[in-house]
């Protein structure tokens, strides 16, 4: 596929990264098809998180989701789902890459700057939770 989503989650967005984590993702190749300045509310966040409903850190994971605003976006690229996970790095900040968007940006596992789509399939339905047809390019 040549698309994926991602979200700059509340924390990055209240330290003010959201300059720069857009800076990244455009310099590494991204275009940009859709985004908006949004919030999630508690039950919108358990409903895009559904995958890990009763997971030890569901609660954790939804309260800090529907914290405060996020941005939510589009990328395309080639290869853009594999690609992107590569340029946040890995979920756990203390073992992200040098120059990954994580070890630049995230604090802790739970606050981790970033969400990135984990399949096409997942980037085509979590697009579809956050932006109508008339809102992307
Ligand atoms: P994302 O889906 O946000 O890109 P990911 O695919 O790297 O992250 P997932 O396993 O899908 O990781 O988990 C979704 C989110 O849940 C993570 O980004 C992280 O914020 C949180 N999370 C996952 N595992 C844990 C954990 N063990 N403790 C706390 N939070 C966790």
């Amino acid at each position: 596929g040549n698309q994926t989503f991602t979200i700059i989650k509340p924390v990055a967005v209240q330290k003010n990264y959201i300059g720069p984590i857009l800076h990244m993702i455009t310099e590494a190749g991204f275009r940009i098809k859709a985004m908006k300045f949004t919030y999630l509310t508690k039950i919108q966040a358990m409903e895009f998180y559904s995958v890990h409903a009763g997971k030890y850190f569901f609660e954790d994971l939804t309260s800090f989701m529907s914290s405060g605003p996020i941005v939510a976006a589009i990328l395309e690229k080639e290869n853009a789902v594999e690609d992107y996970r590569h340029l946040i790095g890995a979920t756990d900040p203390s073992k992200a890459e040098e120059g990954t968007i994580r070890k630049l940006y995230a604090e802790s596992m739970s606050h981790n700057a970033v969400h990135g789509s984990d399949s096409d399939e997942n980037a085509i339905v979590e697009s579809d939770f956050f932006f109508s047809k008339t809102e992307r390019y």
